[in-house]
C-alpha cells in the first residue's frame, strides 16, 4: 500500500508554474538560455526552501509567477533569472557575491536592485519607504530590468494580497497608487499599470470599489442599443470611404472613473454617460483623415480636439483625441491611432523586449525613458534627503502638461500650472537662477503667472538677480524646485564661510595670530584631528555655530596640536566683542522674542545648524538660554549699521471709534510702517495693541514712543522684550 502513495506524484503548485515558465519562453528563446533559467529555478527553490507565502504555497510560487510576467513581455534571460531570483538577498542568507559568482555579475546587480535596505531602526516608516525607493532608482537609471522586475513583482503581490492584515494590505495598495501605477504610467506600460490601479483601489477603498462596479454592470445593460447604433454608424461611413480600420468600443476602467469624479467633483452619471471608442489603422496618415470622417458624422465639441501624435506626451503616448455630439446629444470620446503607436501604449518600455527587431518607435521608447531617468539623476544629486527626493518624484510622475513656445519657436513641455520660473529653469539652470521677469506674447507678467497652453515665452533676465526663496511658494517643476533649494543651500554655505572666517580671524587677532601668517601644514593637521575635509568645511562648520571659534583658535595657537583643548572660561574674559550689522542675512538673525534694534545691548548665541540669533540683553529667553549654554558671545552694533528693524509695541488706547487709525497715521508721519497689529485685550473703554513696526535704531524708536504718548487717547505705551 506504501508503495503505491509513494510512487503517486502529487503535482506542487511550483511544479505547474515552472511548466507554465518554460511554455512561455521556448517561443521566443534558446534551449541553453532556458537551461539557464531552470537552473537559478533550482537554485532559488533551495534558498527558499521552508518559508510560505501568507496564502500557505511555497515562497518559490511567488518569484515564478513574476518571471512568468516578464516572459509575457519576452524580457531577456538574465532578466527572467533576476526575476526568479528577486527575493533571495533579501529573504534567504544567500548574497549579492554568491549570486555574481553562481549567475553572472548582471544577475547580481538586477536582483540587488530591487532588495529592499536593510531596516534602520531610527528611522521613520515614510522615511525607510522612501530610502528604498530612492536607492530603486538609482538602480533603474543603471538598468531599466530592474523596474520591470520591480513593477511584476508589485503586481504579483498585489494580486495574492488576500491573506494579509488590512493594515498592511492598505499601505501597501497606497505606495502602489502613489509611486508605482505612476511609474508604469510615465515608462508608457498601460496594461501593467491599469492592473495596479485597479487592484490597489479595491484594496484601498473595497467599499467604494464594489459600488462603482455595480453602477457600471448596471449601466453597461442599458447603453448596449446605443454603443451599437454608434459603433455601426461609424463603421460604415469609413467603409464608405474605402479606409481600412478597427472600431472598438472603450470602457474606462474603475480607478480612472473614481478619479475623475473626484477631481472633476461631477456625477458617476456624468462620468459614465460618455461613449468612448477608439478606431485603429495602419498609417499616421490614415489618422487624420479618418478625424475628417467622425468630425463629418457627428458635430466635435469645440477646444476638445487633441493632436498627440504630432505632440506626444511626456510618456511618449501618440493618438489623436476628440469629443463629438453623437445621437441623443450623448458625448462620445473617439481615440485615433496606428495599430503600432496601440501597442507602444500598452506595453510602453516593455515593447523594446517585445517588439525587439522591427520598431523604431520601441528603440524610442527606451531613449526616452532613459532621458527621463537621466532628469531624475540629476533631481537626485541636488535633493536634500530621500523624502525631498520622493516628493520630487511625485511632481514628475503626475504630468498633464501644457506647451510652451520659446521666442525662437523652440517647444518646452510642463507641468499644468508650472509658471514663468519653472519655464526660465526649463530653458536653463542659468536662466532660471538669474529671471526677473517675462513677456508672454510681448505683454510684461511678474514672475509667478501660471503658464496657458501655446502662448510664447520671453524671458528677461539681469545680471544681479539671484533666486528668491519664495518661488519655492508657486514653483511646481522638481527642476526648478531643485536647482533653487541647491543654490539657496550654496549661497547659505558662502555666507557661513564668510562669517566663520570673520569669527576665527577675531579669535586669532586677541592671541596676537592671523590665519593667513599660519603655516598650511599646521592647518592641514587640525583639519584631519578635527576631521574636517577642507578649511572651507571648518569655516563653514564656526560659522553654522557647529564649532566654537575661541576652541579653533586656541588649538590653532598651542604648541601641542593634537592635545584637546582645556575651555577656561576665565580666559574668555579678553575677547572684544563681535561686530555685526544686523543685515548679514541668514546666518546672523535678530531673535524674533525680543527684536533686538541698532542701540539695544545684545548678546549673541551659536545655534548649531542656524548660525548666530541675536537676543536683547533684558530678553528672557537669553538669560535663560545663557544659563543652560555656554556657547554664547559678545556682539555690539557696527556704528554705520542702516537698514530697517522691526520693534514691538504694546499699546493701551481708550476704546473710540478710530483711534488706531490716529495711532497710525501718527506712526506713518514718522517715517515708520506697522508690519502687524494684534488685538490682545479689549472691553468697552480700553483697548490692548500689539503693533510691529519697522524702525532704524533705538533713537528712532524713542522718538515715536514720545509722540504717541502725546497723544490724549494713548494711555499707556511700552516696548515688548519678550
Ligand atoms: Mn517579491
Amino acid at each position: 500500500m506504501l508503495q503505491i502513495a509513494d510512487s503517486i506524484e502529487v503535482e506542487r503548485p511550483q511544479d505547474k508554474l515552472i511548466l507554465r515558465l518554460r511554455s512561455i519562453l521556448s517561443g521566443y528563446m534558446e534551449a541553453a538560455q532556458i537551461d539557464d533559467i531552470v537552473r537559478a529555478y533550482h537554485f532559488g527553490a533551495e534558498a527558499h526552501l521552508g518559508q510560505f507565502r501568507k496564502s500557505g504555497e511555497a515562497y518559490i510560487c511567488h518569484p515564478i509567477a513574476v518571471a512568468i510576467c516578464l516572459a509575457e513581455m519576452h524580457m531577456d534571460a538574465k532578466g527572467i533569472m533576476a526575476a526568479i531570483l528577486h527575493d533571495v538577498i533579501e529573504d534567504t542568507a544567500i548574497s549579492k557575491k554568491e549570486l555574481a559568482q553562481l549567475f553572472s555579475q548582471e544577475v547580481a546587480e538586477l536582483v540587488d536592485g530591487v532588495t529592499k535596505l536593510s531596516k534602520i531602526d531610527s528611522k521613520s516608516r515614510a522615511e525607510a519607504q522612501a530610502e528604498n525607493v530612492r536607492k530603486m532608482f538609482l538602480a533603474m537609471t543603471k538598468d531599466l530590468r530592474v523596474i520591470m522586475v520591480k513593477l511584476a513583482d508589485r503586481l504579483h503581490n498585489m494580486q495574492t494580497l488576500g491573506s494579509m492584515p488590512s493594515v498592511k494590505k492598505r499601505r501597501i495598495a497606497r505606495e502602489t497608487l502613489d509611486i508605482y501605477a505612476p511609474i508604469a504610467n510615465r515608462l508608457g506600460m498601460n496594461q501593467i499599470r491599469h492592473q495596479l490601479e485597479s487592484l490597489g483601489f479595491k484594496a484601498l477603498y473595497p467599499g467604494r470599489h464594489a459600488v462603482l462596479k455595480n453602477a457600471v454592470k448596471k449601466a453597461r445593460g442599458n447603453r448596449r442599443e446605443i454603443v451599437e447604433i454608434i459603433e455601426n454608424s461609424i463603421k460604415n461611413r469609413l467603409q464608405q470611404s474605402g479606409i481600412d480600420s478597427e472600431v472598438e468600443g472603450r470602457e474606462k476602467n474603475l480607478y480612472s472613473i473614481y478619479q475623475k469624479m473626484l477631481n472633476k467633483k461631477i456625477s458617476f452619471a456624468d462620468v459614465f454617460d460618455v461613449y468612448a471608442f477608439r478606431i485603429l489603422c495602419d498609417q499616421v496618415d490614415t489618422c487624420y483623415r479618418i478625424l475628417g470622417i467622425v468630425h463629418n458624422l457627428y458635430k466635435p465639441v469645440p477646444g476638445r480636439f487633441k493632436d498627440y501624435i504630432a505632440l506626444s506626451k511626456a510618456n511618449g503616448y501618440q493618438s489623436l483625441h476628440t469629443v463629438l455630439v453623437g445621437p441623443y446629444g450623448v458625448p462620445i470620446e473617439i481615440q485615433i491611432r496606428t495599430h503600432e503607436m496601440h501597442r507602444m501604449s500598452e506595453s510602453g518600455i516593455a515593447a523594446h523586449w517585445l517588439y525587439k527587431s522591427d520598431s523604431e518607435k520601441a528603440q524610442l521608447a527606451g531613449a526616452r525613458a532613459n532621458e527621463w531617468l537621466r532628469e531624475l539623476l540629476e533631481i537626485h544629486k541636488s535633493a536634500g534627503d530621500s523624502l525631498e527626493f520622493i516628493d520630487n518624484l511625485k511632481i514628475d510622475l503626475f504630468p498633464q502638461e501644457v506647451f510652451i513656445f520659446t521666442p525662437q519657436g523652440g517647444i518646452i513641455k510642463l507641468p499644468r500650472g508650472a509658471t514663468i520660473v519653472d519655464f526660465a529653469y526649463a530653458v536653463h539652470t542659468d536662466i532660471g537662477n538669474a529671471c526677473v521677469s517675462a513677456r508672454i506674447d510681448k505683454q510684461l507678467v511678474p514672475l509667478q503667472t501660471q503658464l496657458e497652453n501655446g502662448v510664447t515665452v520671453e524671458v528677461i533676465t539681469a545680471s544681479w538677480a539671484r533666486p528668491n526663496p519664495l518661488w519655492l511658494n508657486y514653483v511646481v517643476t522638481a527642476k526648478a524646485r531643485s536647482s533653487i533649494r541647491a543654490y539657496l543651500k550654496h549661497f547659505k554655505q558662502q555666507e557661513a564661510i564668510t562669517l566663520g572666517h570673520r569669527l576665527l580671524e577675531k579669535e586669532l587677532q586677541a592671541m596676537n595670530l592671523q590665519l593667513d601668517a599660519i603655516p598650511t601644514d599646521r592647518i592641514a593637521i587640525l583639519l584631519s584631528v578635527l576631521g574636517v575635509h577642507s578649511l572651507d568645511a571648518l569655516l563653514e562648520d564656526i560659522g553654522l555655530g557647529n564649532k566654537m571659534p575661541f576652541l579653533v583658535a586656541k588649538r590653532l595657537n598651542q604648541d601641542d596640536i593634537y592635545a584637546a583643548v582645556k575651555l577656561d572660561d576665565n580666559e574668555k574674559g579678553v575677547e572684544s566683542p563681535l561686530i555685526i550689522k544686523g543685515t548679514e542675512g541668514m546666518v546672523v538673525t535678530l531673535a524674533k522674542c525680543c527684536r533686538p534694534i541698532p542701540g539695544d545691548s545684545i548678546i549673541g548665541f551659536f545655534n548649531p545648524g542656524k548660525g548666530i540669533v541675536v537676543h536683547h540683553h533684558e530678553c528672557r529667553n537669553s538669560s535663560e538660554i545663557r544659563k543652560k549654554q555656554t556657547s554664547w558671545l559678545d556682539v555690539e552694533w557696527s556704528a554705520d549699521t542702516t537698514g530697517e528693524f522691526s520693534a514691538d509695541l504694546r499699546i493701551e488706547l481708550l476704546n473710540q471709534r478710530g483711534t488706531l487709525a490716529t495711532v497710525a497715521s501718527t506712526i506713518s508721519e514718522m517715517d515708520s510702517n506697522i508690519e502687524n497689529v494684534t488685538v490682545v485685550d479689549q472691553d468697552d473703554r480700553v483697548s490692548v495693541d500689539l503693533i510691529t513696526l519697522t524702525v532704524k535704531d533705538r533713537v528712532h524708536l524713542a522718538n515715536i514712543m514720545r509722540r504717541l504718548k502725546k497723544l490724549f487717547i494713548v494711555l499707556k505705551i511700552t516696548r515688548v522684550k519678550a
